[in-house]
């Protein structure tokens, strides 16, 4: 995958980035998410939409933190739609909005126990 003889325009930052962390991004907020979980939605080869958790089913996936606004607004918003470049079914919509709503309920024991993190500079 090399485009020999391409300028592409390189924004760089000054100074070298060595760590290269693969960060996903919030289709809903928008926000480069590394704190928060975020949760993959997949569109699997055979159309069919679906959560994936371990974020390793085949296809092309999309975002979501585990905000349930920030489900609702894709889902309300065609944004979950068009980043997954398909049209999603009322079936499916209902039931990923059930998914969101049940994250609100779900346990969430890395907020609870107090895990120190080393400060990375
Ligand atoms: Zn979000």
């Amino acid at each position: 995958m090399t485009t020999p003889g391409s300028s592409v325009p390189q924004q760089r930052r000054t100074g070298p980035r060595p760590k290269h962390v693969p960060q996903r991004m919030c289709i809903s907020c928008r926000e480069h998410s590394a704190k928060r979980t975020l949760i993959r939605i997949v569109r699997t080869p055979d159309g069919t939409i679906d959560v994936d958790p371990t974020g390793k089913r085949n296809g092309r996936g999309a975002y979501l933190c585990d905000d349930p606004a920030c489900w609702k607004r894709a889902l309300a918003g065609d944004g979950l739609a068009r980043a997954l470049k398909t049209s999603i079914d009322d079936q499916t919509t209902n039931a990923l909005q059930s998914y969101a709503d049940r994250l609100l309920s779900l346990p969430q024991p890395s907020a609870a126990s107090p895990v120190r993190e080393g400060t990375n500079e």
